[in-house]
């Protein structure tokens, strides 16, 4: 064991940055988090802590907190046709029968996961703008003119991560054609809406989603339309309430219905990245969005960066400076064999959402079969998957 703990830096206080900051400092690893935003607002809507994502946070014992502003998706879940046929149910639990899947509001998922870790431990306010390494250690410099030092440095700075330069040159992303509307409307205002259910609509070109967040008291609605000119790459424009209702004009009246109570919204364009050449240089590693960028149809971005986090530190547990370099490496390799998974059938499924994946009848079967695909998804256990690597490395 080495003498000293390990000193990381991690920039981009997101989902993926604070999963990181738990994961390591509950495996003994001294842990600064730099995030840009002063103080982290409520931006951002709804995501879906899938079992793979929800187990490790359990395990870092987060799940007393989850549960007080989680809402639990389980039976009425379904895709369907435009037209409200039934196309097939939406998998709600893990192969053991877990139903572990939460939908959450961004900022309440970021509320925990800042409750786990030490007050000291995040630094907000500081924009990164600078990284540089020798030989034993990096250094990373900050729009105030502060600067830090670090044994590694964990780049999670999110979708437009300004340190992925430092490790490739930087990639292009790529418009998927397609904008999402999004926003939030209250419970009160949908008695209707089943309990714990999360639907989706498939129609021509287009889908639409709906699912419970903060404690089932608010519904998150997604509206996926296809778009000529390219949508910026945002969380937070505001996007124009009359097109959305206008592109789902004719659909199920539980759409409809949906739509009717919209006041205001958000879009954000959609793009992603190709896979990058690489992850890591020196002591500098790519984590979440800034390493595999993905398309929302699989609702796994968060989750993926949460599961990258969890491999870093049981990578990194017990190692020395010296080992950094190395060890990332192995980082890399290990978690690119399944981000490249996620990231390619994320394109997948949404051209099976947009109805473009075949006829009908051939989109219904897949997305019916493709049950499987999530069960294994769910199954996931990246601790368990990263010592099992390690181990086998070692002998
Ligand atoms: C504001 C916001 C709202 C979002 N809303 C949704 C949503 O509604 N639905 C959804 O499905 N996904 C949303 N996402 C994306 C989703 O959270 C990510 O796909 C996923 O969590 C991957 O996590 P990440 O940690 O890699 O990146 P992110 O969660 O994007 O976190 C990146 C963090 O890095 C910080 N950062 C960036 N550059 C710097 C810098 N130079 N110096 C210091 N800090 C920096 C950012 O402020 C951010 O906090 C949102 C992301 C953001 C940033």
């Amino acid at each position: 064991m080495p003498s000293t703990r390990l000193k990381a830096a991690i920039v981009g206080g997101g989902i993926g940055g604070l999963s990181a900051a738990n994961a390591m400092i509950r495996r003994g690893i001294d842990v600064t988090v730099w995030e840009q935003a002063d103080p982290p607002g409520e931006i951002g809507t709804g995501l879906s802590l899938f079992p793979n994502g929800r187990r490790q946070l359990e395990r870092m014992e987060l799940g007393e907190a989850l549960a007080e502003v989680g809402a639990t998706i389980g039976d009425s879940s379904a895709f369907y046709r435009m037209d409200g046929t039934f196309v097939s149910r939406v998998v709600t639990t893990d192969s053991s029968g877990w139903k572990g899947i939460y939908g959450m509001h961004r900022s309440d998922l970021l509320r925990v996961l800042a409750g786990g870790l030490p007050p000291t431990v995040i630094r907000s306010g500081y924009r990164c703008v600078g990284f540089e390494q020798n030989a034993s250690l990096a250094q990373l410099k900050f729009a105030t003119d502060q600067t830090d030092t670090a044994d590694v440095v964990i780049a999670a700075d999110g979708i437009q991560s300004s340190l992925q330069q430092y490790v490739v040159e930087p990639s292009t992303p790529e418009y998927s054609g397609s904008r999402a509307y999004r926003g939030l409307i209250s419970k009160e205002k949908v008695p209707e809406w089943p309990k714990e259910a999360h639907q989706i609509w498939m129609g021509d070109g287009k889908h639409f989603m709906v699912y419970p967040v903060r404690s089932g008291r608010l519904l998150n609605y997604v509206g996926f339309v296809p778009t000529k000119s390219e949508t910026i790459e945002s969380w937070s424009a505001t996007g124009d309430r009359d097109e959305l209702t206008a592109s789902f004009e004719g659909w199920d009246t539980r759409v409809v219905g949906i739509l009717e109570k919209v006041d205001a919204c958000f879009w954000w364009g959609l793009y992603d990245r190709k896979p990058l050449p690489s992850w890591t240089r020196g002591r500098l590693a790519l984590l979440g969005d800034a390493a595999h960028a993905m398309l929302p149809h699989l609702g796994q971005g968060a989750n993926q960066a949460i599961e990258d986090g969890v491999a870093l530190a049981v990578f990194l547990e017990g190692r020395g400076s010296a080992e950094v370099c190395g060890i990332l490496r192995q980082y890399e390799a290990f978690r690119r064999e399944r981000t490249d998974v996620v990231q390619a059938e994320a394109r997948k499924q949404g051209l099976r959402l947009d109805s473009r994946s075949g006829s009908l009848q051939q989109r219904d079967q897949e997305i019916a079969r493709s049950a499987e695909f999530r069960k294994s998804l769910y199954d996931y256990d990246v601790e368990k998957s990263a010592i099992a690597y390690l181990n086998d490395v070692a002998t």
